[in-house]
């Protein structure tokens, strides 16, 4: 089964009024999720908010069923949050951290887990060791190999799909070298969750964080955790409140049985109701038709930008994925954003891949510093691709 185009195009009301490439950066919802979220906004209005809850009840609860079926899950093993980077620290932050152990992280890890790391190995005397990219700029997984040999890992943290690159990690392979050596395995599918199929069973990881906007086509301010359930109980979480945990005991507390322990009581019902929907339309679509969708026309775009004589593409890896990226002589990134929204085209700008600007790579600096970002969802078509490009041939 293939993605039928024009159904999902009208069903996707922003397509009326851009060309949307920034689908990394936030794509546009289909209009069933915005309508389940102003839906529930309008009856927190004619109703009060309790009691709206109330009467999504079953649907809020099957918010977890919905994002647990999207990657493989048990519904107990799925917290939802605000933000993916929230989702994946209060995982992080409550590993019960042992002083002089080591974590290992990828050389494109997403720069925010890697502050909140450099943050933990301040306060519990850890060390990060960057890993090295192999010739096509994945992480090395005989790297890998070598320092789970040598032991004292503490965690192993890897970005499935780099924010500004075309390239897809070897996750799976990642997951099975970390559970042969029995030590955590902690994925960020931040930028691969809605674009590709993911399950937590082959991906082998004992947390993976999600968020919704991004090419899962949620709203902004919703994302998930997984926690694998049987290292739930290791991760006492960092924060708790009275959803997370009750009293009990004199002067005591019990702390949840579940994912949900990751959680704070206070959220937003309506955002929550739009990524299980999001979640929903993705699973009705088929992960594998929009993965092949998506790959197809970041192959399409690809190829079209490097005929261009002054473009130059700069994705790297083996398998890729909806991202592109690329940077035009003469014409720095944000110039070429700027004028590509005058008419209505959506990139974004983003660090190079092959710069090691990020906060963990060092190295070799060359050429631009920040390049064009250009994100293609299922919905995007190919007449857009050649807009875009017929665009930058001009220019
Ligand atoms: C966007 C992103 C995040 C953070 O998600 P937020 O919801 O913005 O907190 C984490 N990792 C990667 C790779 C991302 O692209």
């Amino acid at each position: 089964m293939s993605v039928d185009v024009e159904e999902v195009r009208r069903q996707t009301r922003g397509v009326l009024g851009v060309i949307h490439l920034n689908n990394a950066g936030s794509s546009l919802v289909p209009s069933a999720v915005m309508d389940a979220v102003v839906g529930h906004l309008r009856r927190e209005e004619e109703i009060g908010g309790y009691e709206a809850a109330e009467e999504a009840a079953d649907r809020l609860e099957g918010v977890y069923s919905s994002v647990a079926r999207l990657i493989g899950a048990g519904p107990n093993e799925i917290a939802l949050a605000e933000n993916g980077s929230r989702a994946w620290a209060m995982a992080v932050y409550s590993f019960p951290f042992v002083p002089r152990t080591r974590v290992l992280i990828g050389r494109t890890e997403y720069a925010g887990n890697v502050v909140a790391l450099r943050h933990l190995a301040h306060r519990n005397d850890l060390q990060i060791v960057v890993l090295d990219d192999d010739p096509h700029g994945l992480v090395d997984v005989e790297h890998l190999q070598r320092e789970l040999e040598r032991g004292n890992v503490a965690l192993v943290a890897l970005t499935h799909v780099p924010m500004a690159n075309g390239l897809v990690n070897p996750a799976e392979e990642v997951g099975r070298r970390c559970r042969a050596a029995g030590v955590m395995f902690v994925l960020d599918a931040c930028q691969s969750v809605g674009q590709m199929p993911l399950d937590v069973q082959s991906l082998g990881c004992d947390v993976l964080a999600g968020t919704g906007r991004k090419f899962l086509r949620g709203p902004r301010g919703t994302a998930f955790l997984y926690v694998r359930a049987s290292v739930l109980e290791r991760l006492e979480p960092v924060l708790l409140d009275g959803h997370s945990a009750v009293p009990a005991g004199v002067g005591g507390f019990e702390v949840r049985g579940d994912a949900r322990r990751f959680e704070s009581w206070e959220t937003s019902a309506a955002g929550r109701l739009g990524l299980g929907r999001a979640a929903d339309y993705a699973l009705e679509l088929g992960l594998d038709a929009v993965q092949e969708r998506v790959a197809g026309l970041a192959e399409q775009l690809r190829s079209e930008l490097a005929a261009v004589p002054s473009v130059t593409v700069h994705d790297r890896g083996i398998t890729r994925c909806g991202i592109v990226t690329f940077s035009v002589k003469g014409i720095d990134a944000g110039t070429i954003r700027t004028r590509l929204a005058q008419r209505r085209i959506n990139v974004s700008v983003a660090p190079a891949p092959f710069t090691p600007s990020g906060p963990v790579l060092t190295g070799v600096q060359r050429g631009p510093e920040v390049v064009v970002r250009a994100s293609v969802h299922y919905y995007n078509t190919e007449t857009e691709i050649q807009r875009l490009v017929g665009f930058i041939r001009q220019t």
